[in-house]
């Protein structure tokens, strides 16, 4: 059973003051919500952030570069500025010598998904995810994992988030502590797996299976997130959507994933050398792709629809056009009919030359 649509609030209210003023729940309710994240990637594209330990620091180091990455995000029709504490729990700040800066750290990203989501009428998603530290054989590293949820997520609370993103989770069962500690917080929790197995969890739950279980446990959202490219993420779907009455996320990476090498970290170069995650850029999507995606993830009866590591501004635009939205980046969209040599009325001049764009 898909979620309602267009029910919300007496059936009166448009789709517009419906997202500026509900809770997650109630966007869905009214329709399409659009994901856009992949900050860390992007991030680390434009200087800010080190691959390898993919700590977030520029959220304390370069604030701006962040918020920058928000607008950007907001004005390609995000719906959702999710606080950059990927990775920014104590396990990964160890790593790099900045625990001391854990609580500024993941204070300051919400502080600054709350300043821009406030510009555009966008919901703040507080974000935990895979910990590194869970071992379903040892009990007591569930109780690790729960303190890192806990303090990072008691932190976010206090700045002010409308709900909470557990994502690229790999276990149901770190999924599951996740779902407790958010629940507890009384916040909406939108949970998604890492599908990097062909069709369960390392934990061993099929992940239609998972997403039933982690809906029964009180998440409003389930889904995927992470890893595999549109084209082997879609097949997973229509499971998931008949395990559960709860809304369904589904935000791939915008790379072209295929049977062979269904996730990104199994693409290989020409030359077969592993892609992953900094050689990725020959198997990235076009904005057409993300459009075909979107409507596509639509028919299956997805709610949230996103895009995770990978992610550009111009791809989150061509996904919220193919929603039918005109947002505010909208103002500069392609118009190729004004290009000097697609256009109707071309010069001879310039005519001449498209034979050579032809050869
Ligand atoms: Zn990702």
């Amino acid at each position: 059973m898909q979620v309602r649509r267009g029910c919300g609030r007496g059936g009166f209210v448009s789709e517009l003051e419906e997202r500026v003023s509900s809770s997650i729940v109630d966007r869905l309710q009214a329709g399409p919500v659009l994901g856009a994240e992949g900050y860390v990637f992007e991030l680390e594209r434009r200087g800010y952030i080190k691959a390898g330990p993919f700590v977030p620091e520029v959220v304390l180091d370069y604030p701006d570069a962040v918020r920058e990455l928000h607008r950007e995000f907001l004005r390609a029709g995000a719906d959702v500025m999710v606080a950059l504490t990927y990775y920014a729990h104590r396990e990964k700040l160890r790593d790099v010598g900045r625990e001391g800066d854990l609580e500024a750290m993941n204070r300051q990203a919400v502080r600054l998904a709350r300043e821009v989501a406030d510009e555009g009428g966008a919901l703040v998603a507080g974000n935990v995810c895979n910990t590194w530290a869970y071992d379903p054989d040892d009990p007591a590293t569930g109780q690790t994992v729960r303190a890192m949820y806990a303090e990072q997520l008691g932190w976010a609370v206090e700045e002010g988030v409308d709900f909470v993103i557990s994502e690229t989770n790999d276990y149901l069962g770190e999924a599951l502590i996740a779902v407790e500690v958010i629940r507890d917080l009384g916040l909406p929790a939108m949970v998604t797996l890492a599908p990097t197995q062909p069709d369960q969890t390392r934990d061993g739950y099929g992940y239609a299976e998972a997403c039933r279980i982690l809906a029964a446990e009180g998440a409003q959202v389930v889904g995927l997130n992470c890893d595999r490219g549109p084209s082997t993420m879609l097949p997973l779907v229509a499971a998931i959507r008949d395990a559960v009455d709860c809304a369904v996320a589904v935000q791939p990476v915008p790379y072209r994933t295929n049977a062979a090498a269904p996730t990104m970290e199994t693409l290989r170069s020409a030359d077969g050398e592993r892609a992953f995650p900094i050689a990725l850029d020959s198997f990235t999507c076009t904005r057409f792709e993300m459009a075909q995606f979107t409507l596509q993830s639509r028919e299956l009866g997805v709610d949230y629809v996103g895009i995770c590591c990978g992610a550009g501004p111009h791809h989150v635009r061509a996904m919220a056009e193919a929603l039918g939205r005109e947002v505010p980046a909208s103002k500069y969209s392609p118009s190729m009919d004004l290009h000097p040599m697609f256009r109707a009325d071309v010069k001879a001049k310039d005519a001449a030359f498209l034979h050579s764009w032809s050869a």
